[in-house]
């Protein structure tokens, strides 16, 4: 398949050549076509498959007819955060280099002014996050009646954000004959009800599992206390990492990205940070830092960081954890793009075991401890099992948890422990026995059961039972024959993709 046989128009032809793409990726080689018949269409599909361009391309072709009316957009694309809208506008830069189509950006976090003034002098291509979009249109600064194709991506994504109902104000804002373009990574109930009540008749396009991590991508365990001796365990792979150009560190909670942030600075590393609190200034600023390599770690929270697309990372480390196994998808997938090599490490203390396990549930696959690492290693206290008395590490009993004991476990691996057993797999640690791990159909139950509710990323309290999830809420359950009927045909029901 070459682009060339998708019906792109020649100016579009040409710039998807200069971008150095031979061939078109299965979302852009699907969707394409339909885009430019003029078809509503439903991706199934995550950052990374090409989808932005799946897309931007047909726009692009489609846009070279007719022109653009003061306040009245033509095209809409709504974006969950300010950085994918920004890529996006990149996105219309690269491939629409010839072309002159008027591109606003409509975000928060920057001045009214400027984006009044490209509103006004008519925007072919309007890309916004839902806030900023219905506040200008409640100011009457701006008119949705001329839109022809609205393109709503990441709309999971909006849906964790609590979007949604904007998304609905602004379905009912533009005409009822435009085009949408629809893409989400998962299909939850809530995200089908959307597609149902607003696509009409859509041509329903899924491809690469979410669940699915590129084989591209080497990754890896290490057992680690919690407090302090984690972040000793973060700069020791850090400085023992094989292949190091730059990475990208997650955490669980911006309260964490912002001391962790701080510590990797007082010990003299490069680090730049990204956070949903920031500013848009200070968070473009930080990730333009990142990509040119003015820094070359990054601290960020997942809320930040989902779906940015940064070429060439060549390690992820997982600070915290995901309490949510896609989000380990997602983070892991910031490496190993394009084909390059990359490395995801994972620092686990005892109470993320069962993350773990849902997340090798998820991508169907064991992830290996590096050399010497396993739980079995931590104090008693730090495991919360106990280790019979003569397998147990010969430490002093007055050793705090977490302190001195990790960062002499520190020297126990090696760089080129961590570098070999990166690639190499190695059996599993010995206290994960084969009954931890469901048969058959009960994993991928678990694995596509509904998302609990997320861990809040500013620390709050976690409210009712928090992460721990009773087996007996995991356990597959019966549906009435009537309803599995109605579900049969619609596999993203009820069911987060896997
Ligand atoms: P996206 O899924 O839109 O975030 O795109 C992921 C990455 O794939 C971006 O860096 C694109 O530049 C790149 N890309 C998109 N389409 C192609 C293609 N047909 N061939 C090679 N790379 C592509």
């Amino acid at each position: 398949m070459t682009f060339s046989k998708l019906g792109l128009s020649e100016k579009v032809l040409q710039a998807v050549e200069a971008s150095g793409y031979l061939t078109p990726t299965p979302i852009q080689a699907e969707a394409i076509p339909h885009v430019l018949a003029g078809r509503d269409v439903l991706g199934i599909a995550q950052t990374g498959t090409g989808k932005t361009a799946a897309f931007t391309l047909p726009m692009l072709s489609r846009l070279e007819k007719g022109r653009a009316r003061a306040r009245m957009p033509r095209t809409l694309i709504l974006e969950p955060t300010r950085e994918l809208a920004a890529q996006v506008e990149e996105s219309f830069a690269r491939y629409g280099i010839n072309h002159k189509l008027n591109v606003a950006l409509l975000i928060g976090g920057v001045s009214f002014g400027d984006q009044e003034t490209k509103i006004m002098r008519g925007a072919d291509v309007l890309i916004a996050t839902p806030g900023r979009l219905l506040d200008f249109s409640e100011r009457g600064k701006l008119l949705l009646t001329g839109i022809e194709i609205l393109v709503i991506d990441e709309a999971d994504r909006m849906l964790d954000m609590g979007f949604i109902p904007d998304i609905e104000r602004i379905c009912k804002l533009v005409p009822f004959t435009r085009q949408t373009l629809f893409f989400s990574a998962t299909m939850p109930p809530e995200i089908t009800r959307l597609t149902e009540a607003f696509l009409h008749n859509p041509v329903r396009i899924e491809v690469a599992r979410a669940a699915s991590t590129a084989i591209t991508i080497s990754q890896g365990l290490v057992a680690s206390a919690t407090g302090p001796a984690k972040r000793e365990t973060l700069r020791r792979l850090i400085r023992g990492a094989a292949d190091f150009k730059n990475a990208i560190i997650f955490c669980n909670r911006k309260r964490d990205v912002a001391i962790l942030h701080k510590s990797l600075q007082k010990h003299g590393f490069n680090a730049g940070v990204l956070h949903g609190d920031m500013d848009q200034r200070a968070r473009m600023a930080s990730l333009d830092a990142f990509k040119s390599g003015g820094v070359d770690l990054i601290v960020c929270s997942d809320v930040a960081a989902r779906g940015l697309d940064i070429p060439d990372v060549s390690h992820v480390f997982n600070f915290d954890v995901p309490t949510h196994a896609e989000d380990y998808v997602h983070r892991i997938g910031r490496t190993g793009r394009a084909g390059k090599t990359g490395i995801a490490v994972s620092i686990v203390t005892s109470a993320d075991q069962k993350y773990i396990l849902q997340i090798e549930r998820l991508i169907a696959r064991k992830i290996d401890w590096l050399a010497g690492e396993s739980l079995a290693n931590l104090p008693e206290e730090e495991t919360g099992h106990r280790v019979p008395r003569g397998e147990r590490p010969q430490r002093s009993r007055r050793t705090a948890p977490g302190g001195g004991g990790a960062r002499a476990r520190a020297s126990t691996s090696r760089p080129s422990d961590i570098a070999a057993s990166a690639t190499t797999p190695k059996p599993i640690a010995s206290h994960r026995r084969d009954g931890d791990r469901p048969s058959g159909e009960a994993v991928s139950k678990q694995a596509g059961a509904p998302r609990q509710q997320h861990q809040k990323e500013d620390g709050s309290p976690v409210i009712g039972m928090g992460d721990h999830v009773p087996m007996f809420l995991l356990r597959p359950t019966t549906v009435k024959p009537g309803k599995a009927a109605a579900d049969k045909g619609d596999p993203g029901k009820n069911t987060r993709m896997g």
